[in-house]
């Protein structure tokens, strides 16, 4: 039978796994299979050509037991509240793993940014916030970026929340922002960094040698591109191969940091790189390296090519990028497979540290936020690998992306019935 790939449907099998695991209580598991506020609304943008096109945006909160909602805002052609369900229901686990006071929302608008003006654009991320009103705040649903949303548009997004909220000190209602508006340092790379801190751990308990260890990115965006430029400078690790929306390229001296930022910059994609060999994204994701990092987005290592993935560790840097049943195909194949709610938790728990420093009004300095940022997700990863030797202890054998499933689902479970909710 064809894989089921509704990441919602792939979001609650997950849950549904973990909850047999560990036993979960009837109640909170039937709390935690849907969201709790599911939002969605038109958008009237003024457009450049004087006409006006309605978008259609929306904007989950999955769970609050453990603290206002909190994740990004993606402006994708083909986003779904599917989609939207699934990568809000994401981040309640992801905030929970990393033991930080929030729970989990997400949103999204479907639009295509790369045929959108400035103004157009910031048109529509002020419209978003106007739609949403009272139903974010920096105690309710504080959102972030993600796909295809940057920090000039959190900036929008943060004015006209002060401008509809009749407030001066708007700053801790939404966080990725420029530092100049009170972003916090660390937080345009926290995401990738995250990702080295866990690959740093992961590689030392597989016996790997980052220094010499062979690496490739799939996807060129915010993480995937820090990703990049982190291995190399962080460990000296080899990236050999990395890849856009448009296909991928591989240099097996090393792709040219130059080289690589020029193509970029002069043809707007990582295809246009002079020299090595171009390669679709699926013939990356197959490559012989040590380490693959899929950075793009959900869906990418399904049943249909688990088999042919021929990295020793799989750091899922984007969002869903490995299926349920890739997940069963790479843990049978000893492949360690480092899921996605921990290794880009970097992201929020650098959101999180935004969000203190704006409600103190005092700020950090980026050595300060990577020391924290260190310590909080090197202990959500040994917790996860402290859960999984448990559970062998048991006789059960998981993933570990179910032993931090087990770890999530516990914590939210238990603020749920310490406010009394079952
Ligand atoms: N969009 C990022 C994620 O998926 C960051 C969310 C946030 O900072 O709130 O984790």
């Amino acid at each position: 039978m064809a894989e089921n790939l509704n990441p919602f449907a792939i979001a609650q099998q997950q849950l549904d796994e973990a909850a047999e695991i560990m036993e979960l209580d009837k109640t909170a598991h039937a709390i935690l299979r849907e969201p709790m506020r599911s939002l969605t609304i038109n958008i009237p943008v003024r457009m450049d050509d004087g006409s006006v096109k309605v978008f259609r945006g929306f904007r989950v909160q999955y769970n609050t037991a453990r603290g206002p909602a909190k994740g990004g805002i993606r402006f994708h052609p083909e986003e779904t509240i599917d989609t939207v369900k699934a990568l809000a229901a994401w981040m309640t686990w992801k905030t929970s793993l990393a033991d930080i006071p929030f729970g989990g929302g997400k949103g999204g608008v479907i639009c295509n940014t790369k045929e959108m003006s400035e103004r157009e654009l910031e048109a529509l991320s002020r419209g978003y916030i106007r739609a949403l009103g009272r139903y974010i705040g920096p105690d309710i649903d504080v959102p972030a970026p993600d796909v295809y949303t940057t920090p000039q548009i959190m900036s929008w997004m943060m004015d006209e929340y002060a401008a509809t909220n009749h407030t001066n000190d708007p700053f801790s209602v939404i966080t990725g922002k420029p530092v100049e508006v009170w972003g916090s340092e660390g937080r345009k790379d926290s995401t990738a960094m995250g990702g080295m801190y866990v690959l740093r751990e992961a590689a030392r308990s597989k016996g790997i040698d980052l220094k010499s260890a062979r690496i490739a990115v799939q996807g060129a965006g915010n993480a995937g591109m820090y990703a990049y430029l982190l291995s190399k400078k962080l460990f000296g690790s080899k990236v050999i191969a990395i890849s856009d929306s448009k296909g991928g390229i591989v240099d097996e001296d090393g792709i040219d940091e130059s080289k690589l930022l020029k193509a970029k910059e002069e043809t707007g994609s990582v295809t246009g790189y002079e020299g090595g060999t171009k390669v679709s994204n699926e013939q990356l994701l197959e490559w012989d390296v040590d380490v693959l990092i899929p950075s793009a987005i959900e869906n990418q290592i399904t049943g249909d090519n688990a088999d042919k993935i021929n990295a020793k560790i799989v750091l899922e840097l984007a969002n869903g990028p490995v299926t349920p049943d890739a997940d069963k195909i790479l843990h049978e194949n000893k492949i360690y497979d480092v899921p996605d709610f921990l290794v880009n938790s970097g992201g929020v728990i650098g959101s999180y540290f935004e969000w203190v420093q704006n409600k103190e009004g005092y700020y950090w300095t980026e050595s300060e936020v990577y020391a924290k940022l260190d310590s909080i997700i090197t202990r959500s990863y040994n917790q996860m690998e402290a859960t999984r030797n448990k559970l062998k202890s048991q006789g059960k054998s998981v993933s570990p992306r179910a032993a931090a499933y087990v770890i999530a689902l516990e914590r939210v479970a238990t603020a749920m019935k310490l406010r009394g909710w079952y």
